[in-house]
């Protein structure tokens, strides 16, 4: 099992789903459940695209802006998404 999800670096113990599911309702542990869900990825577009999108989302969901844009755009999300697999081939 992944420690972190492998589109967008959550560690994998902060999902309450405990992992995205496949289309045959099975737990798929290397994505998150934000990222991935009857298996298919919530959001399709371009790495930059994806730090946006998960910039509101955090903010939508109680997030301080300042902490979000950190996470999504300052280093850190920006430095664990370049090395991973989802995002590899960009
Ligand atoms: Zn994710």
């Amino acid at each position: 099992m992944s420690k972190m999800c492998e589109s967008c670096g959550m560690p994998m113990k902060n999902d309450p789903q405990g992992g995205g599911t496949n289309a045959d309702g099975t737990r798929n542990p290397n994505y998150c459940s934000y990222c991935y869900a009857d298996g298919k990825f919530t959001f399709e577009g371009t790495l930059p695209e994806f730090r946006d999108w998960c910039y509101k989302g955090m903010v939508e969901g109680g997030m301080s802006r300042f902490t979000a844009w950190a996470y999504s755009w300052g280093g850190y999300l920006a430095g664990l998404t370049g090395g991973l697999p989802r995002w590899k081939k960009q």
